[in-house]
């Protein structure tokens, strides 16, 4: 044996382990502990599967012999061996990586079969049709992956068979017939395989298919650790963050038969309701079936309840272990189990997936059965799958004729237009159009098309089939096994009773209620209530952040007050220019007339004023900070280019063209080849001291105003851009004057802190010095991304940040979750801008501040609190919440 561990016998693992066993290894090895019935195995570790792939794709020294032992000590247990003539032991080959990846990589069942053993397994189950059938499966199964050949070829063959014989089902093929197909399936090896990638099946001059059990047993160990680096599993790692450099384990485990008459059988089941948290057992089984039929919904299933009745005394033993393993995880488990000739086997068990409805009901249930604790429950809750739940729903006012209906596979509603393939799925969404994907059931190939698709629906398969397991996984709507849907994929049509729905026709799929409309069915963002109310609370216990909400509008105050925010930590006012007040804007830049200015800037501030009413109000008693105007200011002019166009054609209003000329040129002399960089934020309240003053005075009205009819407005003003001491210095000191001026005049007293935004690393880098003159810090993450970089943030996505990513030069969009150079800035700007002045007030009102990781970082650095659109503030209560619980539990103290 090898000086490093690569392989563990089940006995010797536990669930500790799943970094070196993969999850279903060390989950095997935690049910074998605890005494339930697993069939005996053994697991090679998942970095003997790194080694094989960083080694030039080569058996890593010494594992040969490992698995040579370990394979004997398992014959020794099961007093079987592989490929015996008389009583042979058969094996499965599974994958199963630290992170589960449903159907992405590689398995192989009924391993050890040659024309030998199949002997024995007749002598032993007196039953040739079984027998047979088990070995053309395996023939079929090791060929396709471990052999590479086009699994087609197969599927033909049979088909063909059957047609010869005038059946429909495999099952209604006889022994012989098996017998034949397993020959034409070696045949077809022979033909398809060549003896230079495989040389170990030539034997004088031939390939053919593998007689040997120990080299059966190789290749397929080899095709798990492949499949880890195949496109789908890639792809599937890559939407869910799963390191490329963990590997997979291979389980190697005595097989057990579903597939052995009607006392046998094989299901998928969970301990709850995965879908919505029932307290229930949940899942679907098959009578005389074998491990993959289940999930590849190649026959409609059973569902869980009914086991007891069809196989009693498995039924009775699954009860048992359903609560053992609650009992035991403290969590909903799923479960693969195979029940043989009346007895259950346990082939499989993990914390069970579940939807964000799901993960709620169970966390909040469990507290109230006394199985974990309150903080275990907040902590349980994946906040990044929280935002299905802010997903929309049918609207319950709106009318709609049901077309028809399925399974209510995974939560929430969509509406997008029908298509039938994955490909054409992704290409259409890449257009910016929405579609929902239709599908007779769903593989893995599928998985770009789901990606790209707004919801699923699919005519096969039950709540446990692959389009369910990976829907609910990605929080996508998905209705399946709606079986009247009759999908003719190559016309790019469904007949459903004599309707006929083509490519393109807008579809509306309720994943929660299993609906199918045609046509749109209006749409409604849902409220938290029920557990996801109380799991709120809870975190609002233990959270030490702050979260506000950016708003520019009452109603995304509201909602964010709704959501839970506890103020508008941006209140952009420059969406409050646009619109019909764009011509009053554009004659307050472009004029050389004091009087047009002046007579604009009047307009502005009134509309001004009466947009401050409304946040002030929508937010009583809660503070709004109201950032002065940022973007440059030929946003809000004329297009140049269209301008031209309309000189060049004459199309002007004028004869002469005189005023498009003159508005050209001034538009001209404003454009700067660097805007992002140029006169926009606290330099334009330098460079046009009356817009500030304009927008501090409607400020100071609104609050007062609103003071004065008994109110409670608590406005702030928000300079940006700032990266000079002197620039804030100055902007303070005039609206300072300002909101005297108008208190004066109003006769009321108002408290409204001035503070700056850190923007710019050289804010940050000063902060010591812009502290002192500053009553807050908000941090604009945005803008500090693009300046720190030198990325431009509204270019970077069409241009390099894909290949930045496929290149793993950047692992994350910085633009999405806070870069640690970026946070870097952040923490020097807390530290020194705190130090200069203990009371400043510090937040971040990026678009990181509704990112749960950077939430999870900005608590780390101590910012006072967090800013973000509405639907983010749930996720970042319950964000800010798990980082102080997780700060808690580590002991460590990093502020
Ligand atoms: C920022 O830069 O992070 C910010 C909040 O401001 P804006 O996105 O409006 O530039
Ligand atoms: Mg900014």
């Amino acid at each position: 044996m090898s000086d490093v561990k690569r392989v563990y016998a089940f006995s010797e693992g536990g669930a500790e382990m799943k970094f070196a066993l993969g999850g279903k290894g060390a989950n095997l090895a935690e049910m074998t502990k605890l005494g339930l019935p697993v069939p005996p195995g053994f697991t090679i570790t998942c970095q003997t599967c790194v080694e094989y792939s960083t080694g030039g794709s080569r058996f890593p020294e010494g594992l040969q012999q490992d698995i040579d032992a370990y394979l004997a000590d398992l014959e020794k247990t099961m007093g079987k061996k592989l490929g015996d003539a008389d009583d042979p032991l058969l094996a499965s080959v599974r994958s199963g990586a630290p992170f589960s990846m449903p159907g992405m990589m590689d398995t192989i069942l009924n391993l050890g079969l040659n024309d030998q053993s199949v002997q024995g397994v007749i002598k032993q189950t007196d039953n040739a049709r079984f027998a047979w059938d088990s070995y053309r499966r395996f023939v079929q199964m090791f060929s396709k992956t471990a052999l590479n050949v086009d699994g087609d070829l197969f599927e033909n063959a049979i088909n063909a068979m059957k047609q010869l014989r005038g059946v429909r089902n495999d099952t209604d093929l006889t022994a012989d017939d098996m017998k034949q197909l397993t020959e034409q399936f070696k045949e077809i090896v022979a033909e398809h395989v060549s003896g230079e990638d495989f040389p170990e099946l030539v034997t004088s001059g031939e390939v053919a298919f593998p007689q040997d059990v120990t080299v059966q047993l190789r290749l397929a160990i080899e095709a798990v650790f492949r499949s880890w680096m195949n496109k789908r599993a890639v792809e599937y790692r890559r939407l869910y963050r799963i390191p490329d450099d963990l590997g997979t384990a291979v389980n190697v485990q005595t097989m057990v038969f579903g597939n052995k008459g009607e006392t046998s059988g094989t299901g998928v089941a969970f301990t709850r309701n995965p879908a919505d948290g029932t307290r229930e057992y949940y899942g679907d089984f098959l009578t005389n079936a074998q491990g993959e039929d289940v999930v590849a919904g190649i026959r409609n299933t059973q569902p869980i309840a009914d086991l007891r009745k069809a196989l009693p005394e498995a039924g009775e033993a699954l009860w048992k272990v359903f609560v053992i393993l609650e009992n035991h995880y403290r969590d909903m488990c799923d479960i693969e189990f195979t029940v043989e000739q009346g007895k259950l086997w346990m082939l499989q068990t993990r914390v069970g997936k579940r939807t964000a409805r799901a993960a709620l009901k169970v966390a909040v249930d469990m507290v109230s059965e006394g199985l974990i604790s309150r903080d275990e429950a907040v902590l349980r809750i994946d906040v990044d799958q929280l935002d299905q739940l802010l997903h929309p729903q049918f609207d319950t006012t709106a009318t709609y004729d049901v077309l028809t209906k399925g399974l209510n596979a995974s939560p929430g509603a969509a509406v997008g237009e029908a298509v039938f393939t994955a490909d054409e799925a992704e290409r259409l969404a890449a257009e910016g159009h929405k579609v929902i994907l239709i599908r007779w059931e769903t593989t893995p190939d599928d998985l770009h098309g789901m990606i790209a698709a707004q919801g699923i629906l699919t005519s096969h398969g039950g709540k446990t089939s692959h389009a369910a397991v990976i829907a609910r996984g990605m929080g996508k709507p998905c209705v399946c096994g709606a079986d009247e849907l009759k999908i003719d994929a190559k016309n790019r049509v469904v007949h459903v009773g004599g309707i006929d729905i083509n490519e393109g026709d807008i579809l509306s799929i309720d994943g929660t209620t299993g609906t199918v409309v045609l046509g749109a069915v209006s749409l409604v963002e849902p409220k938290p209530s029920g557990e996801f109310a109380t799991i709120l609370l809870w975190a609002d216990e233990f959270r030490t952040m702050g979260v506000r909400v950016n708003a520019d509008t009452p109603d995304d105050a509201i909602r964010g007050r709704e959501l839970g925010a506890s103020g508008v930590g941006l209140c952009r006012t420059e969406h409050m220019f646009l619109g019909e007040r764009k011509a009053i804007v554009q004659n307050m830049i472009l004029s050389d007339r004091e009087e047009t200015t002046s007579a604009a800037l009047a307009q502005l501030l009134k509309v001004q004023r009466a947009d401050f009413i409304g946040i002030f109000k929508a937010m009583d008693g809660l503070t709004v900070t109201v950032r002065l105007l940022d973007p440059p200011l030929h946003e809000f002019l004329d297009n140049p280019r269209e301008l031209e166009v309309a000189i060049t054609k004459g199309e002007c209003s004028g004869s002469d063209m005189t005023v498009e000329r003159k508005l050209l040129g001034q538009i001209d002399a404003m454009t700067e080849s660097n805007p992002m960089l140029g006169l926009r934020g606290c330099r334009l309240g330098i460079m046009y001291p009356q817009i500030y003053g304009m927008q501090v005075r409607a400020i100071t009205e609104a609050a007062c105003e609103l003071k004065k009819a008994g109110g409670d407005p608590r406005p702030e003003i928000m300079i940006p851009l700032v990266s000079i001491v002197n620039e804030l210095e100055t902007l303070r000191a005039e609206s300072e004057a300002i909101v005297a001026e108008v208190q004066a005049e109003q006769g009321v007293s108002l408290d409204i802190p001035i503070g700056t935004m850190i923007e710019l690393p050289r804010a940050a880098l000063t902060a010591d010095e812009i502290g002192k003159v500053a009553d807050f810090f908000s941090f604009g993450t945005n803008d500090l991304t693009q300046t720190t970089f030198g990325f431009s943030r509204d270019d970077i996505e069409g241009k390099f940040l894909p290949r930045y990513l496929d290149r793993k030069i950047l692992s994350r969009n910085p633009f999405e979750t806070v870069d640690s150079g970026v946070a870097e800035l952040v923490r020097i700007g807390c530290e020194k801008g705190r130090a200069a002045n203990p009371a400043l007030h510090l937040g971040v009102c990026g678009e990181h501040g509704g990112d749960p990781e950077s939430v999870k970082t900005f608590h780390k650095i101590g910012l006072d609190y967090v800013s973000c659109s509405p639907f983010r503030v749930p996720i970042a209560r319950l964000a800010a919440a798990q980082a102080a619980l997780e700060e808690a539990t580590s002991g460590s103290d990093n502020r």
